[in-house]
């Protein structure tokens, strides 16, 4: 039984759906290879196996992975994340709870606190810690050894880390957004699970548009099927797909509202760019930090959107999906 801390906002409600072993994750087939090895490698050497940190954008399987690698190791999984260890306590008290070869999962590990992180430097490394006990004039520093275990990290970007604290970690993966075809396949797997009958192409539109991401994918059939039910239909067509996505008002390309919204304003607002990341977020409403880590990559893999060192673009590509003329741009003097 996995041992699993503060793991209640990541439950979708239905647990099985997460994949249990590398063979039902769907794609990343590089990462998987990786490790694969090195989970064979540790288990043949009875040693344990070294920090890895996840990359990529929420909802890719980050949290996912780390539970299979556990599970494939036999060892228990503690989860967390950076923000919640605030003191260095907190994690010494996790630390101290780990069992040999144990794994120690630290979600949006690029934001723990400068001491968290500094206990954290001669955990990976030496599998030992100072705390100070104590307070004023009595207070003193007491070592204490750990058995050994494994640190994976998740981040949206391996930047975000500061160099001490990357370079501590033996393997870095980067997870990249799936095919469409990978997403009708995690679809069609959760529909088998949830008892529910799915046509091919059904799945497939689904796959188109979830925005290259599995947990989006997850909660769109989720909507689907309530759509299914309201109509009493026992199978989910095309028809039903369709229907629910012109409800959540998802378009073709897999864009919801605030999608739309940040392009739009890029376009009507700031004449297509470049527009600063700060400028933009004041103007949308939205945290700077949720626009360049939740929406931005996948309107950048989209071709929607262009990063550049004086701000943020809006391609043609996005002038044409969302029905503007370049015109306006060039005529507001702005170069492609
Ligand atoms: P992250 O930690 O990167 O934010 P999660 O691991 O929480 O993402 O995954 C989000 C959801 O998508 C979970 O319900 C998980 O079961 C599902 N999922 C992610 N990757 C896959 C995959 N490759 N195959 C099947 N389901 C997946």
């Amino acid at each position: 039984m996995d041992r699993i801390m503060d793991a209640s906002r990541r439950e979708e409600g239905i647990p099985q759906l997460r994949p249990q072993n590398l063979s039902e994750f769907v794609g990343q087939e590089t990462v998987k290879k990786k490790l694969q090895i090195a989970i064979e490698a540790a288990k043949v050497r009875n040693e344990h196996l070294d920090h890895i940190l996840l990359v990529g954008p929420p909802g890719l399987g980050k949290t996912t992975l780390a539970q299979i690698v556990a599970r494939e190791l036999g060892v228990n999984i503690y989860i967390t994340s950076g923000p919640v260890l605030e003191r260095q306590g907190d994690l010494a008290a996790m630390l101290t709870t780990l069992e040999k070869y144990d794994v120690l999962f630290i979600d949006e590990i690029h934001r723990m606190s400068k001491p968290v992180e500094e206990l954290l430097y001669s955990a990976v490394e030496d599998f030992q810690i100072d705390i100070m006990i104590g307070k004023g004039a009595g207070a003193r520093s007491v070592r204490i050894s750990l058995n050994p275990f494994t640190l994976i990290g998740a981040t949206t970007r391996a930047g975000l880390l500061t160099s001490p604290l990357r370079s501590r970690f033996g393997m870095i993966l980067e997870l990249s957004f799936y095919s469409p075809e990978e997403l009708a396949q995690i679809v069609e797997r959760a529909a088998r699970l949830l008892n529910m009958e799915i046509e091919k192409d059904a799945s497939l539109e689904l796959g188109k548009r979830s925005r290259g991401t599995p947990r989006v994918a997850l909660r769109l059939l989720k909507r689907v099927r309530d759509v299914a039910t309201v109509e009493g239909k026992k199978v989910i067509d095309l028809e039903t797909v369709l229907k629910a996505m012109h409800i959540l008002e998802i378009d073709q390309l897999g864009l919801d509202g605030t999608d739309r919204r940040i392009l739009k304003t890029i376009i009507e607002i700031y004449n297509g760019g470049p527009v600063g990341i700060n400028s933009l977020a004041a103007t949308l409403g939205i945290e700077p930090d949720t626009i360049s880590e939740v929406y931005e990559p996948y309107l950048m893999q989209a071709g929607l959107l262009s990063r550049t060192t004086r701000g943020r673009v809006a391609t043609d590509l996005a002038y044409r999906h969302l029905g503007y003329s370049r015109q306006k741009g060039l005529f507001n003097g702005i170069e492609d």
